[in-house]
């Protein structure tokens, strides 16, 4: 008789290059299951939008499986080895996840499952390089990314070549009266809001594939400089894809390294050791998400402006590219990375707002939203990171704006009661004469705010700040 194996997915939402899966595969018959854990994940549940994405990854791949994969709904730590019980499973298998409170449930899963006979197997399905096979000659972790990148990844052993999808057998299995139906999950928001959003996107492993594969004939070439202006078509938007994991880092990886060599690659490459560098990060200092890695910003006289932070989280500063940024992540879900910087520059600088306040708001927002990635990037922008700008470096976003999105076409598009300011006022309407002002029917403070704070003065109550931490 064949064996009856687990394969429990996670953030590893594929068939093709899931080496969890090929594991089981070749173990025996395999039930597909997913378990919605939100109360283990704690204050770390993921927000709105990426439940929203969830739903619809979750579908895609329940068609892949041909209706078989199993949805459970609670404590992994007991549906997994209850599910191992009920269906005398001999081996689950799963990729690994890295947040902290995963490292510490799955520990304790792996060993209940072996008290109990089960073979329980994990694989590296989400990283090109696992956290704890690069680190510095004295065995510590990197902290600063180039050297981690230079001298770690691409010294280290070279990352997995994708594996093919599996043959698999999938088991006959009786109702346990455990499964939900994908509704039952509850992942959909129940407002109008999620289904616009996700009018912006294709989920799923084979959206995924598409997505790499537009990537690689329309925006690779002209990537260094392309990516950093929101208009083009440069970026590859897979951070969603990569986060439930509907395509691999490695096959992303092959992908563009074998297209061909250039700077493009490369900058593409080292973009995804970026992804590799947040995991690390969080990996080595697992407090990552709550607590500033330089000790010396744990003072810092970070304001509290409610008001302030809703003009922010709503698009509404009067700082026209802060606000196409932050209504793009609303009605999208993502936001250009070029324009993350500067509302993250923004809210921490000029409004000198906590950057827990804005990471916060991305978790809920963001489709890509990535414990990793989400905080290291944060820690990055306010300067309290590893390897982080520093906080004197206060990004000027008229400065930005006029100079990667020259033409104002990105943020027309976000802040279209603006659409017919001139260029040279764009980004500065506060500034523009009366009659440009009026020619163009914009009334500051009614149809588009005032701006909230004056840039240059809160830039330099910003360096004051950063005076009083040094220590
Ligand atoms: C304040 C702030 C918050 C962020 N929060 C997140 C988040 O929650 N989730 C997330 O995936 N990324 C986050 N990023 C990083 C980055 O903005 C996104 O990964 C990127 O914009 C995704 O778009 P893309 O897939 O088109 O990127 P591309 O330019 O096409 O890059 C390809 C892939 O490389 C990785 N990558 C690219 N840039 C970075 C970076 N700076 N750091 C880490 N990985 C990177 C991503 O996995 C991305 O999908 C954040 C950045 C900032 C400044």
């Amino acid at each position: 008789m064949v064996d009856t194996v687990i394969l429990w997915f996670r953030q590893d939402l594929r068939l093709a290059d899931n080496p969890a899966l090929c594991a089981a595969a070749e173990r025996g018959s395999v039930i597909p299951v997913y378990v919605l854990d939100l109360d283990s994940a704690g204050d770390w549940k993921p927000g709105a939008a990426s439940l929203c994405w969830l739903h619809h990854s979750l579908k895609a791949l329940n068609d892949s499986l041909r209706n078989k994969l199993r949805l459970y709904r609670g404590d992994a730590a007991k549906i997994i080895p209850e599910l191992a019980r009920k269906h005398n499973a001999v081996s689950v298998h799963w990729n690994r996840c890295y947040e902290p409170w995963r490292i510490a449930r799955d520990k304790a899963i792996k060993a209940d499952l072996q008290d109990a006979g089960v073979n329980a197997s994990s694989d590296n399905g989400s990283l090109l390089w696992e956290p704890w096979e690069v680190l510095k000659d004295d065995g510590d972790p990197y902290r600063v990314f180039t050297p981690f990148y230079k001298k770690g990844c691409l010294a280290a052993a070279a990352p997995r070549k994708p594996l093919d999808r599996p043959d698999l057998t999938l088991a006959q299995v009786d109702d346990d009266g455990m499964a939900v139906t994908l509704d039952e999950l509850g992942l959909l928001p129940g407002r109008d809001w999620g289904e616009a959003m996700m009018e912006h996107w294709d989920v799923g492993e084979e959206a995924a594939e598409q997505r790499l594969e537009d990537f690689l004939e329309d925006g690779l070439k002209g990537y260094k400089s392309g990516r950093n202006f929101p208009d083009r078509d440069n970026v590859s938007r897979l951070s969603p894809h990569l986060h439930y994991g509907e395509i691999s880092p490695n096959t992303a990886w092959y992908a563009v390294s074998n297209s061909g060599e250039g700077a493009d690659v490369d900058n593409f490459l080292s973009e995804l050791a970026w992804r590799e560098f947040s995991y690390s990060l969080l990996y080595h200092f697992p407090e990552l998400p709550v607590k500033n890695l330089q000790e010396k910003f744990d003072d810092f006289p970070w304001d509290k402006d409610a008001k302030r932070l809703r003009a922010w989280r709503r698009g509404q500063t009067g700082v026209p590219i802060v606000d196409a940024g932050m209504r793009e992540l609303w009605q999208t879900g993502y936001m250009h990375n070029r324009v993350r910087m500067v509302v993250g520059s923004f809210l921490v600088k000029n409004l000198l707002l906590h950057w827990r306040e804005g990471e916060a708001w991305f978790w809920d927002c963001l489709v890509d939203a990535d414990l990793a990635n989400n905080s290291a990037s944060w820690q990055w922008v306010a300067g309290c990171g590893a390897d982080a700008a520093p906080y004197f470096r206060v990004f000027n976003p008229v400065l930005q704006g006029q100079k990667f999105d020259g033409k104002g076409e990105y943020t027309r598009r976000w802040v279209p009661e603006l659409k017919d300011m001139p260029d040279k006022w764009l980004f500065n309407p506060w500034e523009a004469p009366a009659d440009v002002l009026e020619k163009a029917g914009v009334k500051l403070g009614d149809a588009y705010p005032e701006p909230i704070v004056d840039l240059k003065g809160s830039r330099e109550r910003a360096l004051e700040a950063f005076k009083q931490t040094k220590g």
